[in-house]
């Protein structure tokens, strides 16, 4: 497995797979990797003739307030299971590589990325659309794995790319649990035994919804009022706790045929988790 700190390195290694008539499949992380990342890098594995992911912790997407320094770096680890599995290139570039002094060009990032997570987390979005769309630049693949738990992130990109006319192909991969329900992420390293176990709340209420909804009620506002009261239970802080369209992400009454997905972000201690569930009518 090739370990690549330069982008223009990166960029002639998967140029020449190209010429080969290989196709690439790209999987970006910010490390710290649990199977919730190797579960896209699988899926990578199983459609693409050479896989390769970035690890780089992105810091335009970061408040100042937020855990940019102390967010988990497990690098050495990292790289272990991305070889074991037959990953051919990690890209990890060195900050300055991506922003060098003087650097100044963002994306401006769609309309979906204005409620929620972008109410919450202003600039986070441009940071994220920034760095996708230069990671793409940089590892020109021709399919790129994201995971559905950043479900608004992933809105988000397909839009960019969409709207960019990025020459990528965008899939989408389900989140990967715990056995007892808590999404898989970097950031439940931060939580001490009692707030993991007070960050089963936003599973188990979107478990609830999914419950009602396969029961047949259908009126939004009487399940988000569930969801709330499972979350209140469990959390320290609700962000947003809403079942909103999956295209739009626009906020519903009454679920119907069109799909929707029900979002969460609550606080547990100082952690900020995030979890999603996508709703259909029986
Ligand atoms: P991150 O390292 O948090 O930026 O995540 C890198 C990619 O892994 C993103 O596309 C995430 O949506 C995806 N991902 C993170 N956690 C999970 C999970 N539990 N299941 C599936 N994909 C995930």
């Amino acid at each position: 497995m090739k370990i690549v700190e330069s982008p223009h390195e990166a960029y002639a290694s998967i140029d020449a797979w190209r010429q080969e008539g290989l196709t690439v499949g790209l999987v970006p992380t910010m490390g710290a990797l649990h199977a919730g990342h190797f579960s896209l890098v699988e899926r990578s594995l199983s459609e693409c003739d050479v896989t390769v992911a970035s690890i780089f912790v992105n810091p335009a997407q970061f408040a100042p307030h937020e855990d940019l320094d102390k967010y988990p770096r497990t690098l050495e680890a990292d790289l272990a299971g991305l070889a074991e599995r037959g990953v051919e290139l990690v890209f990890v570039p060195p900050t300055d590589s991506l922003y060098p002094p003087g650097f100044s060009t963002y994306v401006a990032p769609p309309a979906v990325a204005s409620s929620l997570e972008g109410a919450f987390r202003p600039d986070h979005f441009r940071g994220v659309a920034t760095i996708v769309l230069k990671l793409m630049h940089v590892l020109p693949a021709h399919v790129a794995y994201f995971g559905q738990k950043d479900f608004q992130q992933l809105a988000v990109i397909r839009a960019m790319v969409e709207d960019l006319n990025v020459p990528i192909r965008v899939v989408g991969c389900p989140t990967v649990r715990e056995k007892d329900g808590l999404a898989m992420s970097s950031r439940n390293r931060y939580l001490s035994p009692s707030e993991r176990a007070s960050a089963l709340g936003l599973s188990k209420a979107l478990q609830c919804v999914r419950d009602s909804v396969a029961a047949g009620r259908a009126a939004v506002p009487e399940l988000e009022a569930d969801m709330q009261l499972i979350l209140e239970q469990h959390v320290d802080q609700i962000q947003y706790a809403v079942i909103v369209d999956q295209q739009t992400l626009e906020p519903l009454l009454e679920l119907s045929e069109r799909p929707a997905v029900a979002l969460i972000a609550a606080k547990v201690g100082s952690t900020r988790l995030i979890d999603n569930c996508l709703l259909t009518l029986p």
